[in-house]
């Protein structure tokens, strides 16, 4: 079964813009994928779709099966937390919590007791190669840590796919790659990656490579 499945979607704005038309797109478990396209092309759009964020003008959206135009909003927030974890640009940490809490607040909509929150959080810090900084509060870190933070805290939901939107963007050029390479380590491990970005040098780094332009997707590798 895929992890996500985009069949004839399309996005259209209140004001006319159609910003993705008939997106057909299939991520299947243990898949590597970097969307690329340029500024305005549509990236944002086909984010918050993939997310579960926002909802199409037409077409379906399935997550491990499941049609999520057939479910509330508290139905989809919830399926989104266990089968996606979000990376962003920025890693968002609360200041004042350390890189453990800061990892355990990932959990807090999973319904994870408390007793094994905190197991999980060390699991997914040591995962990023955080194991030395449990307690180190974002400020103690540097941009390339916050940033693995973050990724941890997307990891410790067991999500079925991460989704990464421009996740080097923040970073300089060398501690981007090592965050390109923990995504590569993560994805031999089994985790589903998908990045969205517009810097065809990060999108090298995936297997898989769909192109986005205008609103259309084009795969440009087929494995
Ligand atoms: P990217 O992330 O690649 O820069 P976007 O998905 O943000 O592209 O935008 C694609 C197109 O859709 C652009 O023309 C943009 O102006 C338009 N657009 C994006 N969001 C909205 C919105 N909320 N309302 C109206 N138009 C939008």
């Amino acid at each position: 079964m895929s992890v996500l499945e985009l069949s004839r979607v399309s996005k259209t704005y209140d004001g006319g813009i159609t910003a993705l038309r008939d997106a057909n797109l299939t991520i299947a478990p243990g898949d590597d994928l970097a969307i690329v396209g340029p500024s305005g092309s549509g990236k944002s759009t086909l984010l918050n779709l993939m997310g579960t964020l926002d909802r199409p003008t037409s077409g379906t959206i399935e997550i491990s099966g499941t049609d999520t135009s057939q479910l509330s909003d508290a139905e989809l927030s919830r399926l989104r937390s266990r089968w996606i974890g979000f990376v962003f640009q920025q890693s968002h940490l609360a200041e004042r919590l350390d890189a453990v809490d800061n990892v355990t607040a990932g959990l807090l909509y999973a319904g994870v007791p408390r007793s094994q929150r905190r197991d999980r959080a060390v699991a997914a810090l040591d995962r990023v190669g955080l194991g030395h900084r449990h307690d180190h509060l974002p400020h103690q870190l540097s941009g390339g840590e916050r940033q693995r933070v973050g990724i941890a805290r997307a990891l410790v939901n067991a999500p079925a796919m991460v989704l990464a939107d421009e996740p080097t963007g923040a970073l300089d050029q060398a501690t981007g790659r090592s965050v390109l390479a923990l995504f590569r380590e993560l994805n031999a491990q089994g985790t589903t990656i998908a990045v969205i970005t517009h810097d065809s040098s990060v999108a090298a780094a995936f297997s898989r490579r769909v192109k986005i332009r205008d609103g259309l997707l084009t795969e440009e590798v087929v494995r």
